[in-house]
This record gives C-alpha cells, structure tokens and sequence, in this order.
C-alpha cells in the first residue's frame, strides 16, 4: 500500500440520529475527508449543519453509523473503549466553546489534568509553565478561572488541549464566546501553535471568515462536506 502523509482520513461517514418522533435524521452523508499532517482547516456551517458531530466523531467521542476512520494510518473504528480513550488521552486535544475549566482548579493545575494519567508528570509541569508563558499566562498561574476574561479562559482551554503534544487539535467553536478582537487573537494564537508545536488543527465554526483564516476551508451542507 502507497504510504501517505495523512494524519486523519475519514471514509464514506455517515450519521443519523433515531428521532423521538419515529425515523431517522441523518446528519451526515457519505462525508470523505483527507487532512495532511501539519494542515489547519476550517469548516463551516449553519447551526444544525452537523458540525459538533463531526468533531466529536473525528475525535473519538461519538461513533458514526457507517464508515471508516484512520488516525495515523490506524483504522480506529473498531477499537475497544480502553483503547480508544488512550489514542483519544495521548493523540488529540480538545477545545470546546466553553472552556470547561474546573472552577476549584488554578490555571496550572487545569491544565495539568490531561496528564494525570500520564506517567512523565514533571517534563509535563515545565511544559505547561512554558505553554502558559507562551500564551502570555505567567501571571495568572495561580488563578482560578472565575478571576480570568473570556479570552483567557479560551488560551487556557488551548494550552490544556496541547500539553500531552497532541497530533491533532480538534476545536469547537472555540471563539463562540468571545467578541470579535477577541475570536480573532484566538485565530492568530491557534495559528501560530499549528506551527510551533507542529499540532494538526481543525476548527469548526458558524463564521465563514474565521473559517478563511484557516488553510483550507471546508463547509457542511445538507450532510455533506464541500470544498470552499
Ligand atoms: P452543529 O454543531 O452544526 O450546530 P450538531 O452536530 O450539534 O450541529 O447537530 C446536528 C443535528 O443533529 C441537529 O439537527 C441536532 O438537533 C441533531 N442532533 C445532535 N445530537 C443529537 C442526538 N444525540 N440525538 C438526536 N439528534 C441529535
Ligand atoms: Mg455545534
């Protein structure tokens, strides 16, 4: 088999959720997607378009009904739950819209928690002091969340989403709760770590202008994703 750079391939997915009133919805159609190592892609779509979806099917948090998923290469449609949730720990990181920080926490400890499973606990602490620095942090260590802006919750929620160094950032609506100079920093901020820590990222979105700053936008209509 030809080897290919690709980092995530989704093949023929498809998705339909059994309504209350009887039937199917399907929310995705057929949805093929090829995403290189080191790429940034937008994808919009309305709301109700299947956006979340098809973020937290990508990221191994919801499974489709038909179709295949490669990550790294690895088929992981048909991995058991322990496995998944390891891939899901080590390979892929999260940013949602609310930034799901847990308020008793301190901005360190937030971010620390993706790595309490793991086994290298102080190389992660230097890392997360390096990150927060980088992100323009340092002063706020020993916050808790309530005492932080929107736009800092959001770059805490990026810095916690890396610390295990990821290959893949998966992003939903990430800037949903923030004004526009705000979601715009957020944009630069996610673009400039695509290319520090060598991180894939995809975000999803309403605003097809975000979507742009992106390189290479995509959109859901009616279930399928389209080339912009
Ligand atoms: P978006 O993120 O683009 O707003 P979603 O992926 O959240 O869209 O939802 C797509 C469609 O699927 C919506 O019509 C929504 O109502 C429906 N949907 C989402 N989750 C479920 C579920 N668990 N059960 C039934 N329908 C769902
Ligand atoms: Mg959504």
């Amino acid at each position: 088999m030809a080897t290919d750079n690709s980092i995530l391939k989704l093949q023929d997915i498809s998705k339909s959720y059994s309504s209350p009133d009887g039937g199917d919805l399907s929310v995705l159609e057929s949805v093929n997607l090829s995403v290189q190592s080191g790429e940034t892609i937008g994808i919009t779509g309305p709301s109700g378009s299947g956006k979340s979806t098809l973020l937290n099917i990508m990221g191994t948090l919801d499974t489709a009904t038909s179709g295949n998923i490669l990550l790294q290469g690895q088929d992981i449609s048909s991995l058991d739950e322990k496995n998944l949730a390891r891939v899901r720990n080590s390979e892929i990181g999260f940013v949602f819209q609310s930034h799901h920080l847990l308020p008793q926490c301190t901005v360190l400890e937030n971010v620390l928690v993706p790595t309490l499973v793991s086994s290298d606990k102080n190389s992660r602490e230097d890392r997360a002091r390096q990150l927060l620095e980088r992100v323009g942090l340092t002063s706020r260590l020993s916050h808790r969340p309530a005492l932080l802006s929107g736009g800092e919750r959001q770059r805490v929620a990026v810095v916690r989403s890396l610390i295990n160094s990821p290959a893949l950032l998966l992003a939903d609506e990430p800037t949903g709760s923030l004004n526009r100079k705000g979601a715009e920093s957020l944009v630069d901020l996610l673009m400039e770590l695509n290319g520090e820590e060598t991180t894939t990222i995809i975000m999803v979105t309403h605003s097809t202008r975000l979507a742009k700053r992106m390189g290479r936008a995509l959109a859901l209509d009616d279930g399928r994703l389209i080339e912009q």
